[in-house]
C-alpha cells in the first residue's frame, strides 16, 4: 500500500518506511525521503478503533447469543462499524505529526 507524504508529496511504499512510532492506538511513520512524521489524524484514528470495536463488541454478543433479541440490531452497528474503519483505512489523509 503506497501512503502520501504531507509534507513533501512523495509517495511512500508502506515497505519503505522503517520507523514507526506506536503510542496507544495513535501511530506515527517517519517517511524515508525527508524524515518527517507523519500519520492519521487523531479523530480519524479514534473513529476507525472505535468501528472495530463496534464490530468486534457486537459479534461477541451475537456468538455467545446475549440479548439475542437484539441480534439483527448488533449485526447492522458491526456492520457500519467495519465500514466506517474500512473507509477510513482506505481514503483518510495523513498528516504531519511534530
Ligand atoms: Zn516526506
Amino acid at each position: 500500500m503506497k501512503v502520501a507524504c504531507p509534507n513533501c508529496k512523495s509517495k511512500v511504499d508502506s515497505k519503505d518506511i522503517k520507523n514507526i512510532n506506536k503510542k496507544g492506538i495513535f501511530i506515527k511513520k517517519q517517511c524515508p525521503s525527508c524524515c518527517e512524521w507523519f500519520g492519521l489524524n487523531k479523530a480519524q484514528e479514534v473513529l476507525k478503533t472505535a468501528g472495530i470495536l463496534l464490530l468486534l463488541i457486537t459479534s461477541l454478543l451475537n456468538i455467545f447469543s446475549i440479548k439475542s433479541e437484539h441480534s439483527l440490531v448488533f449485526s447492522t452497528v458491526g456492520f457500519v462499524g467495519i465500514i466506517i474503519a474500512i473507509i477510513i483505512t482506505f481514503f483518510s489523509k495523513h498528516e504531519t505529526v511534530k
